[in-house]
């Protein structure tokens, strides 16, 4: 019997069909086309379920996914809860300049997020969770790479890996015993000094002086989350047993004790015999009906896309700024600047100071862009306190599935979570060790 509740002497397993006890293919419902609905569609579709991929923009990726900064960062999962953080804390909240911006509210959520995190604080929970975010982003990649080997996707996609670059020596020191460690686990990383940076992305010739080094690690990629989620769908759309509803609005799910047997939407219902929640930081209003608190917080963020030239004197590397946190990735035709912490705020809007001082701090590294034509964008990363995604089944119900809460990592981890997901759904051996992945 699988978790779909699909009788075993049922299960016929036609060219791509499984069939549930009326004799009806599985349909499953999949909630939220950005990059993680998208990628979970794919592989139940795969499997030979009935999927319908609903989204309540006429498009996929129109939010979270559409303009992150482009990093497959398959080596780069630490979470942001680490001891270091606390005593950064002060200055990060109280400088103007700071990547991390808190706004206290009198909101129990916000709260209860911010005691998890710094019980996440701590160097035993860290080093289990990078262990645990390796399995999954090492997943990912290779889950890409299967997926390229098979289908033609143009989104950019560039491999000439990541340079993260230090101007404090204290800070790429204290950096350095987690190079060794995430060594030991895999992860091909070296460190360099600063002319060898340079040396690296001569762009960062303006700053050479300041560097004291910094980490390159050779395996890491960027490409474009939105044309990567375009193509996607194109996949998808050539799939017979792939249904996509776009435009459409999911306001309830309805649910006969701990089951869920359709998803109401703004046009009428969708008969569900499982529920695939992929929703981003808006699983969490539409799980609450139902009992389940997702532990989600929405921490916005802000990305620039720089429209390049030939002649401008533009990173052609993937870099990332360490003390301010701001990741620059090449893409075809842009660069995509991406940065910034904000919480306590609940929409997705552009804060023009944040973007004043973000472009300021482009400028003061590679001053030689021409930020004129530079796009700004926002969006709020759905991410657990621990920085791992949920991906299981929620709660006691039967029949409804979690994919969410890939935080900043969420392009990254998209498929690897979609294949860990899919082999829980159809109740087959799991990729990766599910638990640390689970709803507590
Ligand atoms: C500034 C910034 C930079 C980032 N940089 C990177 C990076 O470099 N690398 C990386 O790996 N990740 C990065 N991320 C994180 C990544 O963008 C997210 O983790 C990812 O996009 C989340 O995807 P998602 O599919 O879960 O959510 P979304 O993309 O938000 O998709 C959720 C979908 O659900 C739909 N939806 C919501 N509610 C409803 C409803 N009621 N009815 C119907 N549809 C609904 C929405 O319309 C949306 O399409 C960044 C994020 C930000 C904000």
């Amino acid at each position: 019997m699988t978790n779909l509740d699909v009788s075993h002497n049922l299960v016929l397993r036609l060219a791509i069909t499984v069939i549930n006890r009326r004799g009806n293919a599985v349909q499953v419902v999949v909630i939220g086309a950005g990059v993680v609905g998208l990628a979970s569609a794919w592989y139940l579709a795969r499997q030979g379920l009935q999927v319908t991929l609903v989204d309540r923009h006429a498009d996929v990726a129109q939010e979270t996914s559409f303009a992150n900064g482009g990093q497959l960062s398959y080596s780069y999962v630490a979470p942001l809860a680490d001891p270091g953080v606390i005593s950064k804390l002060p200055q990060w909240l109280l400088r103007a300049d700071s990547p991390l911006r808190f706004r206290p509210r009198l909101d129990p959520a916000q709260w209860r997020w911010c005691m998890a995190f710094l019980r996440s604080c701590n160097d035993a929970q860290v080093r289990r969770t990078i262990g645990e975010m390796l399995s999954l982003s090492f997943l990912s990649r290779d889950a890409l790479d299967e997926l390229l080997g098979e289908h033609a996707l143009d989104f950019d996609l560039i491999r000439t890996g990541k340079l993260v670059v230090y101007r404090d020596p204290g800070a790429l020191a204290a950096a350095a015993p987690m190079v060794d460690w995430q060594r030991s686990l895999g992860a091909d990383q070296r460190i360099l000094d600063g002319a060898g940076c340079v040396a690296l992305e001569p762009a960062l010739q303006a700053i050479g002086g300041q560097l004291a080094g910094g980490i390159f690690t050779p395996g890491e990629a960027t490409g474009d989350c939105l044309r990567f989620c375009q193509g996607l769908k194109a996949l998808l759309a050539q799939l017979p047993n792939v249904h996509l509803v776009l435009g459409r609005e999911v306001k309830a799910l309805v649910h006969e004790r701990n089951r869920v047997v359709a998803v109401r939407t703004d046009h009428g219902d969708l008969p569900a015999d499982a529920v695939v929640m992929a929703a981003g930081m808006f699983s969490v209003p539409l799980l609450k009906p139902l009992g389940i608190s997702l532990p989600l917080y929405g921490l916005r963020g802000y990305s620039l896309s720089v429209p390049l030239d030939a002649a401008m004197q533009a990173p052609r590397l993937s870099v990332t700024d360490a003390a301010r946190k701001v990741v620059y990735a090449p893409l075809n035709q842009h660069l995509r600047i991406a940065a910034m912490v904000d919480m306590g705020v609940a929409r997705a809007d552009i804060d023009p100071a944040r973007i004043t001082l973000l472009k300021q701090q482009v400028l003061e590294t590679f001053p030689h862009l021409e930020l004129t034509n530079a796009k700004a964008w926002a969006g709020l990363r759905p991410s657990t306190a621990h920085s791992k995604p949920i991906v299981g089944r929620a709660g006691n119900f039967s029949n409804l599935w979690l994919n969410v809460g890939q935080g900043a990592l969420g392009f990254t981890l998209a498929l690897g979570s979609a294949r860990l997901l899919a082999a829980q759904v159809m109740n087959e051996a799991p990729p990766i060790d599910p638990a640390p992945f689970q709803l507590r």
